[in-house]
């Protein structure tokens, strides 16, 4: 384990890996891709440009997490879809990496009515299902660009193992957010605020897709309006 310089140390955060098997769960479970929660009428997403389902990334289940982040993230649950055609290039040209991008779908939905019983659809590779079953706990901190942006006065002889280790890249709840270019918190479309992190999604970690060249990507949500909440990503 890395020391923590005395002067980051105010800056951490709580930040959970999620433990994952192979298979998938229940509609309402936390999970990487498999059958998501979907209302009794509703359609499987589609993406507005191909017309192709989305594929399905990832759902989490805000009632269900740690006692530490009750209500942090609202109730419900947040679910992503991205559209992954490869022979239009959908997240190319309409550029899938931006906040707000049509070609992703981020939610959060309140499981009350029935559900369908939901059938993947079948015109396309879907990724395996991934269901998660824990959450290892983990201490987080951020980057040197946004340390100091939050005031930390940092040598610039800092540890660079420090910054090596954290942001802790791959998939995550909370904690801080790998840039992998600047700071790019979406703003709140209904009142301007800073979105934060809720959850981080790497490259070919849980999923086997990468994001551009490696890239990283976040689902961020406005602290004030919950059901406010975005995806972007970046790459070197
Ligand atoms: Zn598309
Ligand atoms: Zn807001």
């Amino acid at each position: 384990m890395t020391n923590i310089p005395p002067e980051i140390q105010p800056y951490k955060r709580h930040a959970w890996k999620p433990i994952t098997i192979d298979g998938d769960g229940d509609l309402t479970a936390s999970k990487f891709a498999g059958k998501p929660w979907l209302g009794k009428d509703e359609q499987w997403p589609k993406c507005p440009h191909c017309q192709n389902p989305l594929q399905f990334f990832l759902q989490l289940n805000l009632n269900t997490l740690s006692e530490a982040l009750k209500n942090e993230f609202g109730s419900g649950i947040l679910q992503m879809f991205y559209c992954t055609n490869e022979e239009l290039l959908c997240d190319c040209d309409y550029e899938g990496w931006e906040p707000f991008s049509d070609i992703h779908l981020i939610r959060i939905v309140q499981p009350e009515g029935k559900a369908q019983d939901v059938k993947i659809p079948e015109n396309q590779e879907f990724f395996p299902p991934k269901l998660i079953v824990d959450w290892q706990y983990l201490e987080d901190y951020p980057n040197y660009e946004e340390a100091t942006e939050f005031g930390a006065e940092l040598d610039l002889n800092l540890d660079e193992l420090f910054f090596d280790n954290f942001p802790i890249e791959g998939d995550k709840l909370a904690g801080w957010p790998l840039w992998v270019q600047g700071i790019e918190y979406p703003n709140c479309p209904i009142c301007g605020e800073r979105m934060r992190l809720v959850f981080q999604v790497d490259s070919e970690d849980n999923l086997p897709f990468m994001f551009g060249d490696l890239g990283c990507g976040h689902i961020t949500q406005c602290k004030y309006h919950k059901n406010q909440v975005a995806f972007g990503w970046a790459c070197a």
